[in-house]
């Protein structure tokens, strides 16, 4: 099985409460490489127009290589919003990408009371599949699952990632396709 689990996703999706599971189910430690990044001072500087910290990448890459060496080989589960050069690469690493539907996404973010320009640059990312994106483009399509979290609860989301992550087939390509459903252009009237 999988030694180390990426949980990814746009901010909102209900990442850390399935991580938390699988962490728990698996006997994994947890890694929120959000907290991680800003206990660190891995970033380069707050912006304040998207009003989130930009990450030093590199500096995170090697923070990341020195923690992976340091802690052998015991199984993972990592936190992040998106996966980039900065996650090294390691054997038996996947990702799994969690989908939520862009309205019922953008309620949530309206209930962390974040300013509506950063909720839509979230919802637009869910809109466009950024997240996958980026996990594919890093990782490859054997070692990247998507799951669907919209009207799912938690316990069920623990099983079919569990279920997932045993079949070992990757990225079964189902991608959550939400502008088929959305026009963004309504939705973004909608959301600003
Ligand atoms: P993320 O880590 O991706 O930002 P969280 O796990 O913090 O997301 O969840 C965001 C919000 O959605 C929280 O209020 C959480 O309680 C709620 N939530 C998470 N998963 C679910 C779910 N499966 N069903 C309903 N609400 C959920
Ligand atoms: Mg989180």
């Amino acid at each position: 099985m999988a030694k180390t689990i990426i949980v990814t996703g746009t901010p909102g999706v209900g990442k850390t409460v399935l991580a938390r599971l699988l962490a728990k189910q698996t006997g994994f430690q947890f890694l929120n490489l959000g907290e991680l990044v800003k206990k660190e001072r891995l970033y380069s500087r707050f912006d304040g127009l998207r009003q989130s910290y930009v990450i030093d990448e590199r500096r995170l890459h090697k923070t990341l290589i020195d923690f992976f060496a340091a802690r052998g080989e015991g199984g993972l589960v990592i936190e992040t919003n998106w996966v980039g050069k900065f996650m090294p690469k390691k054997r038996g690493m996947i990702a799994i990408v969690v989908r939520l539907d862009p309205v019922v996404l953008a309620s949530r973010l309206r209930g962390r009371r974040w300013p509506k320009r950063k909720i839509w640059e979230n919802v637009e990312a869910e809109l466009i599949d950024l997240s996958l994106y980026e996990s594919l483009k890093r990782l490859g399509a054997r070692r990247v699952y998507e799951i669907d979290a919209t009207r799912k609860r938690p316990g069920q989301l623990l099983h079919e990632a569990m279920g997932l992550i045993s079949a070992r087939k990757g990225w079964n390509g189902i991608a959550a396709s939400w502008l088929q459903r959305y026009d963004p252009i309504e939705l973004s009237r909608k959301i600003l």
